[in-house]
């Protein structure tokens, strides 16, 4: 069977030269010299250059050279080694066939040097993602997948899926998205914390999971979303939050190793991923609030840390060697309610910082019922909106811990990305719905 494509630009090598092939692609430029024109065709993979003769080929140098910016084509024809174009390859064209006409002028510009505003960008993004250095933050997304189920399974860990549509909130605090559950109200899932505590109950003693969540923070910034994806995960038999922490560095271990071997794409990105050495750095929150007020920063003790306060102490963990460090033992005032007391004040919970932001929070649960009850209602929630939940306490629930961990959130420190939005294809924010 004939096919639109045979090879791809990059791929052609010393056993293509002098042979017939076929490529395919978007037209992204074209130089007519009168006599002779270029046309640079590119692919998933790159670029490569059509070389086409006005005088032995007429109709072929007319449909090349009318053809607009961005079109798709396939082009059939003779593969020339010559070192002096793009990849060491030429084609000299026997057959054109024009799949698709792109409209001008482009509503955004695929190569052009100066890059248009995020909005502009976003409004276009299939024209955004056409640009390979935006592509590959996706391709790098696929691997730290891979990478995530890679590490979790070897450790016996089972992917679930737990139910985004739900009655009520998962933890307080923040706002949910309603939505209308037939004769009901219902929210959009904010987190599966409730789920995967609950599957605690049940034998699958090790889970995780990687979903979207939705947010209706109303805050815009450079790292939220109203729409975004996390790997969760939940153990039991823990004896504390330790052994949750050593998954979760053992887990970004294996994320940057595997990232880390993806030189085009991070030459691309222009970001050095530098695989990490275990153990991270461990300091408690306490200690972190001291370090942060020598530094003439205000906090009060009790606060969740806030952007400012997270900037600073990255800086400070920085200076000291550190790009990863845990955040350990926070006021338990400043934690969700299933977090697990340490004392009176203390909780047993962590956030993992990378370079001043938060990629992930865990902590060890309560599997006590009593004690969670106690605790939903210091935290004025009311227990009537955690009756399934409290339930599977009620039967044999062990001791158990886990951690969310954001994924876009994560790709965006790993590659020293600004903003967010970059790394979703298709980014929900205050003011955006569309594309
Ligand atoms: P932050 O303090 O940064 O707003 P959080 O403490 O409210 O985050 P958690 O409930 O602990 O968030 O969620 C677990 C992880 O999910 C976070 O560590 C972060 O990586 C990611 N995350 C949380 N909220 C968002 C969001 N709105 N957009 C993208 N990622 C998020
Ligand atoms: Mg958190």
């Amino acid at each position: 069977m004939e096919r639109y494509r045979t090879h791809y630009s990059t791929d052609l090598g010393p056993d293509d030269d002098g042979k017939k092939v076929s490529v395919a692609g978007w037209v992204e430029d074209v130089r007519n010299l009168g006599s002779i024109a270029f046309v640079i065709i590119r692919d998933r993979k790159g670029t490569l250059q059509v070389t086409v003769f006005k005088k032995k080929q007429a109709e072929l140098f007319e449909v090349l050279t009318d053809v607009t910016r961005e079109s798709v084509v396939s082009v059939k024809g003779l593969c020339k080694a010559n070192e002096k174009v793009r990849n060491g390859y030429e084609i000299i064209p026997s057959e054109v066939d024009v799949l698709s006409t792109a409209e001008a002028p482009l509503p955004l510009g695929v190569v052009d040097k100066v890059e248009s505003e995020l909005d502009t960008r976003l409004d276009n993004r299939f024209l955004d993602l056409r640009k390979p250095e935006k592509r590959a933050i996706f391709v790098v997304r696929d691997v730290l997948l891979n990478a995530v189920r890679e590490y979790l399974r070897s450790e016996g860990f089972v992917e679930v899926h737990t139910p985004k549509i739900i009655a009520s909130s998962s933890e307080g605090g923040t706002d949910l998205f309603r939505v209308k559950y037939f004769e009901r109200d219902a929210f959009l899932a904010q987190s599966p914390q409730l789920y995967k505590q609950t599957l605690m109950a049940t034998g699958l003693d090790r889970v995780f999971e990687i979903a979207w969540y939705f947010r209706a923070e109303e805050h815009n910034t450079r790292r939220h979303l109203n729409e975004s994806t996390a790997v969760d995960l939940e153990m039991a038999f823990i004896k504390n939050e330790e052994e949750v922490m050593s998954v979760l560095e053992n887990l970004v271990l294996n994320i940057w190793r595997r990232v880390s071997e993806l030189k085009s794409e991070l030459s691309l990105l222009n970001a050095s991923v530098e695989v990490p050495s275990l153990p991270f750095r461990r300091i408690t929150y306490d200690k972190v609030v001291e370090r942060l007020q020598e530094r003439k920063v205000e906090i009060e003790w009790g606060e969740d840390l806030g952007s400012e306060e997270e900037k600073v102490l990255g800086d400070i963990m920085r200076e000291e060697g550190s790009d990863f460090y845990f955040i350990t033992k926070y006021p338990l005032e400043s934690k969700p309610f299933y977090t697990m007391p340490e004392g009176e004040r203390f909780s047993r919970s962590f956030d993992l910082g990378c370079k001043g932001v938060e990629i992930a929070s865990g902590s060890q649960r309560i599997h006590d019922p009593k004690l969670l009850m106690k605790r939903i209602e210091e935290c004025r929630l009311n227990p009537k909106d955690f009756e399934s939940y409290l339930k599977a306490f009620r039967y044999g629930m062990p001791p158990h811990g886990g951690f969310g961990m954001g994924i876009e959130r994560l790709l965006m420190e790993m590659l020293g990305i600004k903003n967010i939005r970059e790394c979703t294809l298709f980014p929900r924010d205050r003011t955006r719905l569309t594309p």
